[in-house]
């Protein structure tokens, strides 16, 4: 029986998650972030499902501002845009002091196509080298991307996923 012990199995990945805001998030953030939710549902196996319970929700989404408890403090408006943590921390925060906006619009950052990105990093995607993908590094303010075929391979390479 002692055996036993040294068996690890791995958990199965789990593609039905769900997510939760936190309290005070204004609703088109949240039906920005749905949207992305919904886009990366439509291009891979996952699907996610929004939870009123933010205790228990798989992933995590709220606006920040500074140091906010999670040991990767913004830096005001000069700093980054918004951060999530690899799987399956589940944490996706937006740096409040950032300007976002539902349509692109000038000086402003487009939440949807912040959530895409930031979605990919919840999966497990680490950036791209490709231009166009949505998981290259920095997003211009007033543009908007789309998921483009090297984020979608990106995940099935991850997940060992058929296309
Ligand atoms: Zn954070
Ligand atoms: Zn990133």
């Amino acid at each position: 029986m002692a055996e036993m012990q040294f068996i690890k199995l791995l958990p199965p990945t789990k593609y039905q998650l769900t997510y939760a805001f936190s309290p005070g998030t204004n609703s088109d953030a949240k039906s920005a972030v749905a949207r992305a939710f919904s886009t990366w549902a439509s291009n891979t196996q996952f699907t996610f499902s929004e939870s009123p319970n933010h205790e228990i929700a798989d992933l995590k989404i709220g606006f920040y501002r500074g140091d906010h408890g999670d040991g990767a403090p913004f830096n005001g408006a000069n700093g980054i845009l918004a951060h999530a943590f690899a799987p399956t921390d589940g944490r996706f925060h937006y740096n409040e002091d950032h300007s976002f906006s539902v349509e692109p619009v000038a000086g402003s950052f487009h939440l949807e196509t912040v959530a895409l990105h930031e979605i990919g990093h919840l999966l497990g995607l680490a950036h791209s080298q490709v231009q166009d993908a949505i998981m290259f590094p920095g997003i211009a303010a007033g543009t908007t991307k789309g998921l483009n075929a090297d984020d979608i391979q990106g995940l099935k390479t991850l997940y060992d996923l058929e296309a």
